[in-house]
């Protein structure tokens, strides 16, 4: 398998590039050339393996310049009950007759990113070993990308990770979740700043080419395609926990932020999974919900980015929507970067002319859930249910029943537990989320932080500091 840019303006490259570059170099996105497809007797095949076993199946499929006994290895190592919490890795957890919640949130930061983010600590881990070459991390997080980074990264041979978190805005468990975090690779920045400040640190950093190639700088973020194909493995999981026959089809609810994990979602219903439908969830930051009903995408500025009860999904510029759109003009990189100047220019552009495409062609339907809704449906899920979701997931579930249709199951995936976010459930039920008994008493517990001005100089000097002394 090879990869191309979404821009069309980088020779075709193999995995190992995209893993280490994330970023293509013409500022477009890596997609592979083509999507492998599944066969029904394949997927048939499949019912019968393990998490780690499916993994390595359809991981192959992307990642061939990895021997697949190396990645059979790798994946036995990362998809274990001991970080996952149970052999079946990702429970399917029913609500009601119809719903079901899809548990990826079972890792060590109670998010699904901990899912993409543990195998690509060890593919990183295994590139780096194989080409004799280290790698600096460097991030900027407003919670939960920053804590699956670091516990993925931590103790890894040949990597390094500065992440950068604005000073006093995470809660207090997410800050004691990274900074408690005791490890010589691992580097806790607190910027006198908010995120976006924290971000633009990081651009000027990884944007200074010099400095960049001199310390071997690298990102995590979620535009890294090794990212979206460890998350292509559970919708198979889930479809083949969710059904019995190989034609029978389920609908996936995604609350959603930057579209990587529907992404995910939609290569696997190109790869031939049975989807009917791939349900788009946002917040109040409805960017996408607005793109699916209407055509017109018009991302907005971080001042017009309301902070809501479900935090990670206060994005209004969705980094991996350009892939979705590469399909759309079937993969045509110049109507991208057409649409992309055009964006600069305009600031929206408008594809009302293909809507009809967007639910026939590839599933796409979208919906909105505001913050009395999310409180509704996490005290209505509870209390006629038993079940407790987190404000993510309730935002899923709420916009989930609008699109229910009988004989569909509709899987909606749980994005992180509510222990996560105990203050928005104790407004919704009155009592505070239970919290896993390993992390109880994590707020006390000695914190590793730097406090550093919101200063490129101040960072880039700090960065320089600390590499080459461990
Ligand atoms: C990151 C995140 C999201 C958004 O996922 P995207 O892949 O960015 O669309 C939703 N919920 C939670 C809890 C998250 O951490």
């Amino acid at each position: 398998m090879k990869y191309l840019s979404t821009r069309g303006g980088v020779d075709a490259v193999e995995f190992s590039t995209v893993l280490l570059e994330g970023l293509a170099p013409d500022g477009g996105l890596y997609v592979p050339a083509h999507i492998p497809t599944v066969t029904k007797p394949t997927l048939q095949a499949w019912r019968s393996l393990s998490y780690a076993e499916l993994a390595t199946e359809i991981l192959s499929l992307y990642f061939t310049d990895i021997p697949k006994h190396d990645l059979a290895q790798l994946c036995q190592k990362t998809y274990t009950a001991e970080i996952f919490g149970s052999a079946q890795i990702v429970p399917l957890k029913p609500i009601d007759e119809h719903i079901s919640l899809v548990g990826l949130s079972e890792g060590p930061t109670l998010a699904f990113k901990d899912m993409a983010m543990q195998l690509l600590g060890n593919l990183f881990e295994y590139v780096l070993l194989k080409q004799h070459r280290e790698l600096n991390i460097l991030g900027a997080t407003s919670g939960d990308t920053g804590s699956a980074a670091e516990y993925a990264l931590k103790g890894k041979k040949g990597l390094r990770v500065f992440m950068l978190s604005p000073q006093g805005r995470m809660s207090a468990f997410q800050r004691a979740q990274m900074y408690s975090l005791d490890e010589d690779n691992i580097f806790n920045i607190a910027v006198k700043g908010v995120f976006d400040e924290c971000q633009d640190i990081v651009k000027a950093l990884a944007g200074d080419i010099d400095f960049k190639k001199k310390y071997h700088l690298g990102a995590v973020n979620s535009i890294n395609f090794a990212r979206i194909a460890a998350q292509i493995v559970y919708y198979f999981w889930a479809w083949l926990r969710a059904t019995q026959h190989e034609d029978q089809q389920v609908s996936f609810t995604v609350p959603s932020g930057n579209f990587g994990n529907i992404l995910a979602g939609h290569y696997a219903r190109q790869m031939g999974l049975p989807i009917h439908h791939l349900v788009l969830a946002t917040n109040e930051n409805n960017v996408l919900e607005e793109f699916f009903n209407t055509g017109v995408y018009r991302p907005r500025a971080s001042e017009q980015t309301y902070a809501t009860s479900s935090p990670s999904m206060d994005i209004s510029k969705a980094s991996n929507f350009e892939r979705f759109v590469f399909d759309l003009f079937e993969q045509d990189p110049n109507s991208v970067k057409q649409l992309w100047t055009q964006l600069q220019t305009q600031g929206y552009f408008d594809l009302s002319s293909k809507q009809a495409a967007f639910e026939q062609a590839f599933g796409f339907v979208a919906g909105t859930s505001s913050h009395t809704e999310r409180l509704a449906v996490i005290k209505e899920t509870y209390e006629q249910h038993g079940v407790l979701i987190d404000p993510h997931t309730a935002d899923g579930v709420n916009v989930a029943r609008h699109f229910s249709q009988p004989n569909i199951p509709m899987l909606v995936l749980e994005t992180a537990l509510p222990a996560k976010f105990s203050e928005t459930i104790q407004e919704a039920i009155g009592q505070p989320a239970p919290r896993p008994a390993a992390l109880e008493n994590i707020e006390q517990l000695p914190q590793h932080v730097m406090e550093l001005e919101c200063d490129v100089d101040i960072v880039k000097d700090f960065i320089q500091q600390h590499i080459g002394e461990n």
